[in-house]
Formats: C-alpha cells, structure tokens, sequence
C-alpha cells in the first residue's frame, strides 16, 4: 500500500478575517429564503440593548443551523468556527466569510487566540460547540473548557437554542422534512460576569440553556411530520434491539425499525412517537432509547469487556483539495482508547487517542456516499476511518468514547486534555 504524500496542508494559523463587505448580501441571500419559508420565529431575551463583541453559542442539529444564525444576529456578520471538512472546495470562499478553521475535539489553542482576535476587534463569533449534529435531537456533551474561554474573552456571552432544525433534516436521513423553525436568542453571561463569575456557574448557565429535546418538542407543539420516510435511517443511531439486546442487527425502512435477530418491529408515528407493533413498547421516546444504549455501553466498560476492532479503510482530508486515501489499516477502540495502525510502503502509522484525550467522538453516516466514518484528529492531521466488516458500529463508538471519558476520568470531569 502506498501512503501519499500531501503537498501542502491547511494552514491552520492563519489569522481570520471580518467577514468581507461584498460577501455579507450573500451569507444573508443563502440564509433568507429558507428561514422564511420555513416562517422561523426568534425570541429574544436579554439581547434588545446588545452590541458587539459577544460569543454566540449555538446549539448544532444540520446545516440549517447556519442560516438561523445568520438571520439571528442580523445585520451584524460573525465569525464562524467551522471544521476543516466544511472547507472542501470553497476555502477562499470560508476564509473571507470570516470562517475559522477547527480539528474536532482537539484541544487547539491558535484556534483560542483567533477566537480571542475576533472579540478584541470587536466581532462577533459563532461557536457551535456541541461540535457535531445532534444524533438523536438531544443536547451532546459540552466540555467544560468552555467557561475558560469565555473567562479569556470577557466579552457577553449569548446562546442561540434552536428548534426545528434537527427533525428537518435528522443526521441520519438528511431528506427534508416540512417544520417550522423557532429559536431562542438569549443573553445569559453579561461582559463584566465573564470575568468575575465562577467557571462552574458559567457551564452550568450555558448547560442550562442547552437543554433541548426535539422529539419532546414536537410533541408539544404537536408537529405532524407526513414524511413517508421518516424513520429510514433512524437504526443507524438506534442500533441495539431493546428486546433481545443484540447489536447491529437493527433496519429500517419508512415509517419502521425492526431487529434481524428476533424479528420485533416498531412505527414512528408523525408526531416522532415509537410503538411496538405486537408486545411491550421497551420506548417510546427514541432519546430514551438511545440512552439505554448508552447504559448498555457502560455496563461493557465497567465489566472491562468493551472493545470493537476491525479493518478499516483511512483517507486525510490535507488541504481543501479533498480527501487522500491513505490504503488500509486497523482500528481499535476499547479501554486504552483508540489505536490506528497500518503499515505503508514508506513508513508505519500508528495513532494513539487516550480515553482522557477525547470527551467525544465525531461520527458520520454514509460519509461521502462510501459508507459510516469515524474522525479521529490531532493537532496537524485529520483521518477519516471506513470500519470495512462490522456493520453500523459507529454511533456505539461514540457513546464508548463519552462513557469512557466519564468513567476513566472522573476527576477531570468533562474537561478534554491533549
Ligand atoms: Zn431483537
């Protein structure tokens, strides 16, 4: 196999740029339309008198997310931190918009001083930093570093909770669904809290205005989604059959998910409502679901029995050129962290990621038309890891490396160390 290598690298120190005069009508041309269409409602609370600078964070369910915020915070522009997968074909394009490049869940301090350039200058910027879609249309883990930053940027701090965005277009069947959009837009740290506030109090504030259920938001709102497929995809997050236990043995097709192994099946109804079709409804709520599973996964680390290890196929994303692959290699996940091992013509790779070194994990389904992919970066390199034998494993890797990180961490909390 042969490892190739890139020529150039995404150069990521720098420095951001205010979004350019020429490009703001169109961020607000691409953002419009759609949050018209879809008759989107903001609430303000706290934001009537609020000028830049500030750090907006945003909570992260599809690509809609953008075209919220950008109807949110106008006519002010923002400085948007996007992962360098966003970048493909269109980096002039980010640059000048005033995006700012990020590896996923590393702890990357230039990213910090742009952040902090941003602010200084008087700017706003857009931090989604669930750091990934919302799998199943709850809140993801936030890691702790946040109060710190927002302590280094003494600047306000204002949250944009979004709702609708999520059963628009859920990660795993990304067709468009007909929902209505609201949003709330609130300040909840003011400049002079920032710097004196404890570090706890501020997660806790920012925690607080995370907190989001879109399932038990549809039902209050009683939203009916006719969408004759709405459940296709939805075994990718809910993978384990809550009836005989197994794993990866979950399909779905319409308005169904049903298990291989033994057969159950269940519906969702149009207002995100899951029913058993004969017997017991193990849960209605598909949240709850995926949180059994997440105990499951526990239960496996506590026992020392958690482990998934397969062949993989592993590209790098070097530049906005687009991904290179690099051939095949190993990949596993278990009690040590993940490991990443292949063997190339002109060297060996070997990548090591500790249970302390990621509080989560980036996962997509059917990445790139090719199939489920899991990102594992550093500080300077970013792989995209194809498991080529165990069938839709990647969402209980996910819920691994968070239940990890709890477990084998427990005296750092949520905080992520490199
Ligand atoms: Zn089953």
């Amino acid at each position: 196999m042969k490892k190739k290598i890139p020529l150039s690298k995404f150069d990521m120190a720098k420095l951001p740029v205010r979004t350019r005069w020429y490009l703001r009508p169109l961020t607000w041309l691409l953002s419009f339309p759609e949050v018209w269409a879809r008759r989107l409602t903001i609430n303000h609370q706290g934001v009537a008198l609020l000028k830049p600078p500030y750090l907006l964070l945003c909570t992260h369910m599809s690509f809609v997310d953008f075209k919220v915020t950008t109807a949110a915070i106008f006519p002010h522009p923002a400085n948007y931190v996007v992962a360098i997968d966003g970048f493909i074909g269109r980096e002039w394009l980010l640059r000048n918009a005033g995006g700012i490049l990020k590896r996923k869940f590393t702890h990357d301090l230039t990213m910090i001083k742009h952040i902090k350039r941003v602010t200084d200058q008087g700017g706003i910027v857009a931090l989604y930093p669930e750091a990934r879609y919302s799998l199943i249309g709850t809140t993801a883990v936030l890691p702790d570093s946040l109060g710190k930053i927002v302590r280094l940027l003494g600047v306000p701090v204002v949250t944009l909770r979004m709702h609708g965005d999520y059963l628009i277009s859920p990660c795993w069947n990304l067709a468009k669904r007909n929902v209505p959009l609201t949003a709330d837009l609130t300040q909840i740290i003011s400049a002079s809290e920032a710097k004196s506030l404890a570090l706890d109090e501020m997660n806790e504030r920012i925690r607080k205005s995370f907190d989001y259920d879109e399932y038990r938001w549809q039902q209050e709102q009683r939203i009916r989604i006719d969408y004759a497929n709405n459940a296709q995809g939805l075994h990718k997050v809910l993978y384990q059959c809550p009836s005989c236990k197994m794993e990866q043995t979950m399909d779905s097709a319409g308005n169904s998910l049903w298990c291989t192994h033994c057969g159950k099946q269940w519906t969702l109804s149009p207002y995100g409502e899951l029913a058993a079709v004969a017997g017991e409804t193990e849960f209605s709520h598909p949240p709850d679901w995926y949180e059994f599973q997440r105990r499951e996964v526990r239960r496996q680390i506590e026992l020392g029995q958690y482990e998934i290890s397969d062949e993989v196929d592993i590209d790098i994303l070097p530049n906005a050129r687009g991904y290179v692959n690099l051939g095949r290699g190993k990949l596993t996940h278990n009690l040590s962290g993940f490991t990443l091992e292949a063997n190339f013509e002109d060297g060996p790779l070997n990548l090591q990621k500790s249970p302390a070194s990621m509080y989560s994990c980036h996962i997509e389904y059917n990445y790139d038309r090719r199939g489920d992919c899991i990102d594992l970066s550093t500080l300077s390199d970013t792989y995209y890891i194809y498991p080529l034998n165990q069938r839709n494993c990647v969402t209980k890797i996910a819920l691994a490396t968070e239940e990890l990180f709890a477990y084998l961490v427990p005296g750092i909390k949520k905080e992520a160390k490199p």
